[in-house]
């Protein structure tokens, strides 16, 4: 069964958007996933069709309001995980991306203006999460950034070439970096090590290369996973590990 995604959002003409290029708008075309985008504002009961109030407390901004919210996510609730998009939440990761990717689909709540009134959260049992530690403008892009991560995992989609496993945050680490022709640019030449043709020492260089920048751009990676898997993989010699290449 295909999967399916439900974004609630205030702009639904921002869909399919980049959805709708390269992979996953092949794959959109082809049936693997599908996509509907709704428009909040059409689950406003008043004359306004407001969607939004002030904040209780008083400061900055607007809240959108959770009768308005609840009324839109009834309507496509189905058993499927429901995501709010906010800074607020957990950040996302490629492991929850491949919980999602392997499920039915997804629904996506996206927020804009001061973000949603708190008791839709508890009340409908949304999931929150965060793309990341900055303040976007809406939701949309967030939900986006989902469901790309999510379609390129689907069955089919990436094709035999990638099974992903060897991609950055599946170990624990960053991916290896990588090289192609031409061998000699601009007075640079690709690591010896990976012209050799010896894939113990590649798998081991790069297992060594991974770590080095995981260390360096990521210390944080290496610590939420206490070094565990950072073992080299299987075929990668353990005294090849510090292989390096000028
Ligand atoms: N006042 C809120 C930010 C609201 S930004 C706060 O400080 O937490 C408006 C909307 O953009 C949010 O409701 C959310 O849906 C979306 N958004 C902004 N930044 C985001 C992020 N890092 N991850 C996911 N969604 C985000």
């Amino acid at each position: 069964m295909a999967f399916r995604a439900s974004i609630l959002t205030l702009y639904p003409d921002m869909f399919p958007g980049p959805l709708g290029t390269s992979l996953a708008g092949r794959a959109l075309d082809q049936g693997t996933w599908s996509l509907e985008a709704k428009n909040i504002r059409d689950f406003a009961t008043d004359k306004h069709r407001s969607v939004d109030d002030t904040p209780a407390g008083g400061g900055a901004g607007m809240v959108l309001r959770p009768d308005v919210l609840a009324a839109a996510l009834d309507s496509v609730a189905d058993g499927r995980p429901m995501l709010a998009l906010t800074p607020r939440g957990a950040p996302l990761s490629q492991q929850r991306v491949r919980e999602l990717a392997a499920g039915e689909g997804v629904i996506l709540l996206c927020g804009r203006f001061e973000g949603f009134d708190e008791r839709i959260f508890e009340a409908r049992g949304l999931e929150p999460v965060s793309i990341g530690d900055y303040v976007l403008s809406g939701g949309e892009l967030g939900a986006m950034v989902i469901l790309d991560a999510c379609v390129r995992l689907l069955p089919g989609v990436m094709g035999a070439a990638s099974s992903g496993e060897e991609e950055s945050f599946e170990a624990g680490l960053l991916e290896y970096p990588h090289y192609t022709r031409p061998v000699q640019w601009e007075g640079r030449t690709i690591p010896e090590v990976l012209r050799s043709g010896d894939h113990a020492k590649i798998a081991a260089w790069r297992h060594a290369k991974a770590v080095e920048d995981t260390r360096l751009r990521r210390p944080d990676l290496i610590e939420r996973h206490g070094g565990a898997s950072q073992a080299p993989p299987s075929g990668a010699r353990r005294r090849d590990t510090k292989a390096k290449d000028k």
